[in-house]
């Protein structure tokens, strides 16, 4: 059985212990992930500082063609990262899946290479002179989760390094393996210590919070975990970026025609089996159209397959780990003793030996319900009747959440003005989830602080530094 190694100081640090790393499709052991001890971060950290200083001196040119080279050796290797990424984590190679993700971490990695780093200067005249530069931070630590794991890991490292920064990412230990192979490819093109990776579970990813030697924690995960790292982090007066948990809403208005939105309303829910933070998470759909909106929702989810995601024509997989399996499997059966009505799904079939999950709908259920109430991050979405718009607006707002959420509707001018009133730090209008490299993406209320991607995500992985004079 193949045994992976921690990439640290640019080497490969083999571990005492090992931990099995199965794939939800099948059950088997894709291979053994390395298990890091403190030891091991801490020697993460001093190689990371040892390399900051002469890293974060390279001038902008240098930094920004390393961008370039991550893009290249990602892109060069991309079909065995996908592959590895579907053996751990279950997607399908095709469609929305590991090919998608490994497209998104190459040109997330591209588009790094143009932000710029130049100072703003707010005045420069006879007066005076005041320009206001921004800085890296030091050791950047990032702490990943199972669901999109290339891609999260390389939306905290780009900026990271784009901006001077050195980096140890800590993936989930659900799904180590890809991130491990992806580190290690990448630390072959950067000077040694720039990138590290270190593995373990929630008491390597506490020390990290904790870490001394760290200045900044980038965070992708539950919203209960966030607020651990935060205060985790406090002693230290670490700079965070959370990126957490979402339930988002979508509110479809009776302008829409239900056949022609059906495919996206799909698509925004079950995206990565339903295991999306930004995906539709709770429906609601205006009383006039329910009924017809119910109807050829169905009908396309009952052309999608789910299967083993290395074979062909599989849409999704199985739901990542058992954990999760179950989290979902609850909230259905929660719905079903709430009168929750099944227009598809709900019945999953426990003789096999992986997590799937049948394409789950179900109708007349409302707020109170669990399955509306919490994040289900899984196969299986609540459709919610609704008649006053006003009330509709509440019933989205009225959760802890807030990181994503749409309006569908013909009247565009409409759906952005109702668009403004949802609580949540993106709102698409006739879509659910597209994230791009120059947008900023981050939530509200708890789900997260602070942004990702583009200029102001950039921003959060540096310290601003006034020269007056
Ligand atoms: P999780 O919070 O359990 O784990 C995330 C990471 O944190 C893992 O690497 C885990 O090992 C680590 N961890 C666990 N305990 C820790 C602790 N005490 N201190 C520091 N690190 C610790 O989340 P998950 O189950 O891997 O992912 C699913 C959740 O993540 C969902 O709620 C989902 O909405 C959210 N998520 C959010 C986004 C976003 O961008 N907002 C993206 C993906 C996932």
């Amino acid at each position: 059985m193949e045994k992976y190694d921690l990439i640290i100081g640019g080497q490969k640090i083999a571990t005492e212990q090992h931990t099995e790393v199965r794939n939800p499709a099948t059950n088997e052991v894709v291979a053994l992930a390395p298990v890091s001890t403190l030891a091991h971060l801490d020697a993460a950290v001093t190689a990371a500082k040892d390399a900051f200083p002469a890293y974060s001196m390279s001038g902008d040119a240098a930094l920004r063609d390393y961008c370039n080279k991550v893009a290249d050796v990602i892109e060069a290797n991309s079909e065995e990262l996908a592959k590895l990424v579907t053996l751990e984590q279950g997607k399908p190679l095709d469609g929305l899946g590991s090919r998608f993700e490994l497209g998104g971490c190459v040109g997330w990695a591209r588009h790094a290479s143009s932000l710029s780093m130049e100072p703003e200067i707010i005045q420069d005249d006879n007066e005076g002179r005041v320009a206001v530069y921004q800085k890296p931070v030091g050791v950047v630590g990032s702490i990943t989760p199972w669901n999109w794991p290339l891609m999260t890991a390389i939306w905290h490292l780009m900026p990271a390094i784009r901006s001077g920064n050195t980096a140890i990412i800590k993936p989930s230990p659900y799904t180590p393996l890809s991130t491990l192979r992806m580190i290690e490819l990448i630390a072959g093109v950067l000077p040694d210590g720039v990138v590290n990776c270190i593995t373990g579970d929630g008491e390597i990813g506490g020390a990290m919070s904790a870490h001394e030697g760290i200045a900044k924690i980038v965070f992708t995960g539950s919203s209960t975990t966030g607020g651990k790292v935060m205060a985790g982090a406090s002693e230290t007066i670490k700079r965070l970026t959370l990126e957490l948990g979402g339930n988002d809403a979508g509110i479809v208005l009776p302008d829409c025609d239900p056949r022609q939105i059906a495919e996206g309303l799909f698509w925004g829910a079950f995206i990565n089996n339903g295991q999306t933070c930004a995906a539709l998470k709770r429906l609601y759909v205006h009383d006039d159209i329910y009924d017809e909106v119910c109807r050829e929702l169905t009908d396309f989810a009952k052309g999608i397959v789910v299967g083993n995601g290395l074979q062909e024509g599989t849409h999704l997989g199985p739901i990542q780990n058992r954990m999760q399996y179950d989290k979902v499997a609850n909230l259905v059966e929660d719905a079903r003793a709430h009168g929750g009505r099944f227009l598809l799904g709900g019945d999953p079939d426990a003789a096999g030996e992986g997590l799937f999950y049948p394409v789950t709908l179900v109708a007349d259920v409302d707020n109170g319900v669990r399955l509306v109430d919490e994040e289900q991050f899984g196969p299986v979405l609540p459709i919610i009747r609704f008649s006053d718009i006003d009330d509709v607006i509440t019933r989205a707002n009225d959760n802890p959440n807030g990181l994503g959420g749409s309006i569908w509707t013909k009247d565009l001018e409409r759906g952005r003005e109702l668009a403004r009133r949802l609580e949540c730090g993106t709102a698409w209008i006739n879509n659910h989830g597209p994230v791009r490299p120059d947008v900023p993406f981050g939530g509200v209320k708890r789900s997260g602080l602070g942004v990702e991607f583009g200029k102001w995500g950039l921003a959060e992985y540096t310290d601003l530094q006034v020269i007056n004079g």
